[in-house]
């Protein structure tokens, strides 16, 4: 999401006659999008703004957005010295008016509010991450309130954009020579708009489902969507990726843990047995659905059999990837309030076992793909071999392959001779 948001800002900015680079000595002014997710967000920016003002050369305008910007407003002003102005989640469509003011005016501005209802969702080919990858909202903010996560407190309550309003820019996407989207938001399967002149039918107990259809039906190569909530994963998600061979194999559904009352005290809403039917479900697919996940080890009053619990949950499943994280206390959450109690030596030991378990299991699952064809979007030349290019499957491998540059842009079908736990490598068929 923050990437994307990053993509707009520089889209709204060129627009406006405003020169981006990547140059930070070069730079008249330096924008800094934060995440508040991982742990150390606000001494990261305080050491990141520090450099910025004691390099050499004249001083540019320093602006914070994103999470942290929400989170702390003015008082970053008085924590961290040398910003100019700082920018809230949905107020970066009004970036240019921040950069003018501070130019103008001098430090101090500060800009919290709500997200025009007229809101330029798209990106401007120059300034996406990849020309042949885009990322495309399709609801903001949460309201699940898990009791670690500062998101619901960051980005707000859940906002659907309209379908006719998300086609529209696939479509426009597709003309401009995008392979891959990524339907994008902190969770895309609560997708549920308010209302849709353009488009009938996304009511009902299913509107990701119908959305995704509605995507597919676009014509656009490949699809991906990215992140989903285990309590909102209906099963019709599944039927609408069998139906439609360009919803793409891959599924990241977060866990967090096996336990069911580590899974209440964080508030998920699943229970672990209701979290294996939508893996059966998944894993019963006529497609070879990937699945990844992320778990939290260590969270506070989680025993050694809670722990346990997760390490079974790990072997049931069969992730092909997951991103395993120590819990730290995040100021602002409910969880802040909770007693820390698990020792940070239990949670380094937990988190190994627990990477250790995962890794063996992977290796077995990631065999699948030994001596298999998969489709890749060549997507760039990689960073280590000149004759050798890099890009993901459907399944969202990274797939490193000998293959010249005119290819970069195409979907080629790969045979897979080796694996690795964070990538494969084959050959042009
Ligand atoms: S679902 Fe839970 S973990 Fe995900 S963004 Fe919302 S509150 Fe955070």
């Amino acid at each position: 999401m923050n990437v994307s948001d990053s993509e707009r800002v520089a889209t709204s900015l060129a627009g406006k006659g405003y020169e981006i680079t990547r140059d930070e000595k070069a730079a008249d002014v330096v924008l800094i999008n934060t995440c508040s997710v991982r742990e150390k967000a606000e001494q990261k920016l305080y050491s990141r703004v520090g450099r910025i003002r004691h390099s050499d050369g004249p001083k540019p305008v320093v602006g914070v957005l994103g999470c942290v910007a929400q989170l702390e407003g003015e008082t970053l002003f008085k924590k961290i010295e040398g910003i100019d102005f700082v920018l809230g989640t949905k107020a970066v469509g009004r970036i240019s008016q921040a950069i003018e003011h501070s130019l103008e005016n001098g430090a101090g501005y500060s800009d919290l509010g709500e997200r025009e209802p007229d809101y330029d969702w798209n990106v401007a080919d120059a300034q996406r991450h990849s020309p042949y990858v885009a990322f495309v909202p399709i609801i903001e903010g949460c309201n699940k309130f898990c009791t670690y996560c500062i998101v619901p407190f960051s980005r707000g309550r859940e906002v659907s954009l309209t379908a006719s309003t998300i086609i529209r820019n696939v479509l426009e996407l597709r003309r401009q020579g995008v392979k891959e989207i990524h339907l994008i938001g902190q969770n895309v399967n609560s997708y549920r708009p308010l209302s849709d002149a353009g488009l009938e039918g996304f009511a009902g107990a299913t509107p990701f489902a119908k959305l995704l259809r509605a995507v597919a039906g676009t014509g656009i190569e490949r699809i991906k969507f990215n992140t989903s909530f285990p309590r909102d994963f209906h099963p019709d998600i599944v039927d609408a990726i069998e139906e439609n061979e360009n919803l793409c194999n891959w599924v990241h559904l977060p866990v967090q843990s096996g336990s069911d009352k580590v899974l209440r005290a964080m508030r998920r809403g699943h229970t672990i047995q209701s979290y294996f039917k939508k893996i059966d479900r998944l894993k019963s697919s006529t497609r070879d659905i990937s699945l990844s996940t992320d778990i939290i080890v260590g969270f506070p009053g989680e025993t050694d059999s809670d722990f346990l619990d997760s390490v079974k949950m790990v072997e049931y499943c069969g992730f092909d990837s997951a991103y395993i994280f120590k819990y730290s206390p995040r100021p602002g959450t409910p969880a802040y309030e909770m007693n820390d109690d698990i020792a940070p030596e239990t949670k380094a030991e937990r988190f190994l076992a627990l990477e250790s378990v995962f890794r063996k299991r992977q290796t077995e699952v990631l065999q699948r793909y030994r001596s298999s064809t998969l489709q890749v979007l060549a997507e760039k030349s990689s960073a280590k071999s000149a004759t050798d290019l890099t890009g993901h499957s459907t399944c969202h491998k990274v797939v490193n392959f000998k293959g010249s540059k005119e290819l970069l842009g195409n979907v080629v079908n790969v045979s897979i001779f080796d694996i690795k736990s964070n990538s494969l490598f084959g050959e042009l068929c």
